[in-house]
């Protein structure tokens, strides 16, 4: 006999067809009122189709119970970093969500959609002053877009200067994945840097990379360790005085959005994840945007369209501009108006106030779950990090037989989401937590514990954490077969 409990299990569980009962209704149809028509040649048609047969609140109770199933900012902590999983204010979505916004479509004449524009054309001058630098392009739809945009724009300089022979990019070996694909899609040669024993730029393995055929660096800063690169004046320097450019990743701006303008240490060409420093819903395949902002050298390679305007008449006027130079698009239209429409609410809601406040909260958050969590874990930069920190669990690993994976896997029985794990590279067993500005002492205090409770756990029954999670639909998927062999049909067992 199953008991209760069980069975309430197993409800949860059910697939819609799963609950279906045959001649049970959840629709009611409206009188035909269009001229009934032919169906089509019978050897067209199917004999049967199983459908599922349920009532409208079975449908309901179904699909409510199953988006309980994934995990969102909008449930609990989510520290995944890299990532920057803010809470996004809903103010952002009702504003996206205005008419005047969202009922616009992109081949309206401009005369139309001056306020549109006026905004698109806000956002860049925001973007432009955050970064200390001279234009923005909105269009690139996401990160890994704005780091093409970006290195294109940079092999068009050099072509323009009849520099074809420079060719290498130099990037750390702590970069996101996205750096060297980026710049190879843009045809350029991957050069790996190293990281010197804190966590900096070699400064002599950079020296002895730079020769004439050097295109550029793109480089992270803070990085990716979660560290501000104390070398990236001298680095910066090096670069450009041997003729390259300084591409910035600027995914993640918590650290520095408000108090440090990447253009005045000597960048070139950033791209901002407004999907994270700037509050976009993201994950689980929400629309990104990754803004392109570029200095002298490089901003009239800027991908279109760029907003511009023009006030010299009565009425000042906003048009999509082309320029010669132009990389030219990166995909239709104009970017994810959407996405831009929340970041654009997200930075006038907190002002010349808010957004340092941002950047001193996320820093003070990540640098208290150090200070906690230090000696529970390895800590393999022992030093101030910045809005993320980056723990390694390879003294569990060694004592006790349990990874990352294992920690990762623990925490959602905790109702916490997993850290972003075994990245950067060059971290074993890595952990790295980004708090964000926007959770409160409690929260951040309630991890703390989650995480010195594993610790404990890891020590006394290895086996529960091997064995995590433990109240969750799915426990360990075998995510290569997922991937690869994806089951997203239902089909009755015969
Ligand atoms: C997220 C991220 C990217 C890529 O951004 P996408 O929007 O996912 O393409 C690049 N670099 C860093 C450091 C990131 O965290």
């Amino acid at each position: 006999m199953t008991s209760l409990f069980e069975q309430l299990e197993s409800n949860r569980r059910k697939l819609l067809m799963e609950r279906s009962s045959p001649g049970r209704v959840g629709t009611t149809l409206l009188p035909l009122d269009v001229p009934e028509a032919q169906l089509p040649n019978s050897d067209m048609l199917r004999e049967d189709l199983e459908m599922p047969e349920v009532s409208e609140s079975d449908l309901v109770r179904y699909f409510s119970q199953i988006s309980q199933f994934n995990f969102s900012i909008d449930h609990n902590f989510y520290p995944l970093g890299s990532c920057t999983m803010k809470y996004n204010p809903k103010l952002n979505d009702e504003v996206a969500s205005l008419p005047g916004l969202s009922q616009i479509h992109p081949l309206q004449p401009e005369s139309t959609v001056q306020g549109a524009i006026k905004l698109i054309w806000e956002l860049q001058e925001y973007l432009t002053e955050i970064t200390g630098l001279s234009g923005a392009s909105l269009a690139p739809m996401a990160g890994a877009d704005g780091e093409l945009a970006g290195m294109l724009m940079a092999r068009a300089y050099h072509l323009e200067r009849g520099d074809s022979h420079r060719k290498k990019v130099l990037i750390p070996d702590s970069a996101h994945g996205t750096n060297p694909a980026s710049a190879a899609m843009s045809g350029f040669n991957v050069v790996s840097l190293p990281s010197d024993a804190n966590g900096n730029t070699d400064l002599n393995a950079l020296r002895s990379l730079v020769d004439d055929d050097l295109a550029g660096l793109m480089i992270t800063l803070p990085s990716t360790l979660g560290l501000f690169d104390t070398n990236i004046l001298d680095v910066t320097k090096i670069v450009r005085d041997a003729g390259g450019i300084v591409y910035g990743d600027g995914a993640n701006l918590n650290a520095v959005v408000g108090r440090v303008r990447l253009g005045d240490l000597g960048f070139d060409v950033i791209h901002s994840n407004l999907h994270k420093t700037f509050s976009t819903p993201h994950g689980g395949g929400g629309p990104g945007s990754g803004p392109v902002i570029a200095g002298e050298r490089l901003v009239d390679y800027l991908p279109l369209p760029v907003a511009t305007r023009d006030s010299s008449g009565d009425a000042e006027k906003f048009s999509l501009g082309r320029s010669p130079k132009s990389i030219g698009r990166m995909g239709a239209f104009h970017g994810n108006f959407g996405a831009l429409v929340r970041a654009y609410a997200y930075i006038s809601s907190l002002g010349r106030e808010g957004i340092p406040q941002v950047s001193e909260d996320s820093v003070i958050n990540a640098n208290y779950i150090l200070s906690q969590l230090k000696g529970y874990y390895d800590l393999p930069y022992d030093r101030t990090c910045m809005h993320e920190v980056v723990f390694s669990a390879r003294n569990l690993k060694r004592q006790h037989g349990v990874s990352a994976l294992d920690v990762s896997k623990r925490l959602i029985d905790y109702g916490v989401h997993p850290p972003t794990m075994y990245f950067p590279l060059i971290v074993e067993e890595a952990l790295m937590v980004e708090p964000t500005e926007t959770e409160s002492k409690e929260t951040l205090d309630y991890f703390i514990e989650v995480m010195k409770a594993i610790a404990q756990e890891a020590a006394e029954d290895p086996d529960l954490l091997h064995d995590a999670p433990h109240n969750t639909p799915n426990t360990r998927v075998d995510e290569a077969r997922a991937a690869r062999r994806p089951d997203l049909r239902w089909r009755r067992e015969s």
